[in-house]
């Protein structure tokens, strides 16, 4: 089944509110996503996906943080090193840079699974955004990604989430949008008016 890129689904009665801040998976999200089982392992595999740049930038213009939260394994399965992934997230910061895009913070978590709280679905890389950012209210963020680990890492600890997919199947998020300048774009638009049919 095929859900429309307006269609509110699940536990929420409404579209989400303009959030406050929005959390940002990274692989397939902003950037093409490596092919399963591997990991973006140096600056040159890294590729903006269409649009992302313009969504980072609108979020920016709004004056909303831009939180990334990215879960990078291949660090605990020692197929890259923190300096790999730093060099990865420069190349970003600098490709979104040539957009006149920015990202207010970066969370990444490199660690194995069930080693620690914050490798999503666990909320720890949200939560701990929170505290960096005080005046954050979770409830009223937005957690924006391509796979259901992210919908339920964002569900996990209190915001509205979006699932980025064509073909969503069964989804817990609050939204379903076939890339993040259209998610972008739906939860930026005002709330008079009315939602493109
Ligand atoms: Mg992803
Ligand atoms: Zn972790």
């Amino acid at each position: 089944m095929k859900y429309a890129a307006t269609e509110v689904r699940s536990h929420r009665k409404s579209r989400p509110g303009l959030p406050e801040a929005f959390f940002l998976d990274r692989d397939g999200t902003l950037n093409e996503k490596p092919p399963p089982g591997e990991y973006i392992t140096s600056p040159r595999q890294l590729t903006l996906l269409p649009g992302a740049a313009a969504a980072v930038r609108r979020i920016n213009a709004a004056a909303r943080p831009a939180i990334l939260v990215t879960n990078q394994r291949g660090v605990a399965r020692g197929l890259m090193s923190e300096s790999d992934l730093a060099a990865v997230q420069n190349r970003l910061t600098e490709l979104l840079r040539e957009h006149g895009a920015f990202l207010d913070a970066c969370y990444c978590c490199v660690h194995e699974k069930g080693d620690c709280h914050c490798r999503k679905p666990s909320p720890g890389l949200l939560t701990r955004a929170a505290g960096d950012f005080p005046h954050l209210d979770l409830r009223n963020t937005v957690m924006i990604g391509d796979t259901e680990t992210d919908v339920l890492a964002g569900r996990a600890a209190g915001t509205a989430t979006v699932r980025l997919t064509d073909a969503p199947g069964d989804t817990a998020a609050d939204l379903v949008a076939p890339d993040l300048r259209t998610a972008v774009d739906l939860l930026l638009k005002s709330p008079a008016e009315k939602p493109p049919r």
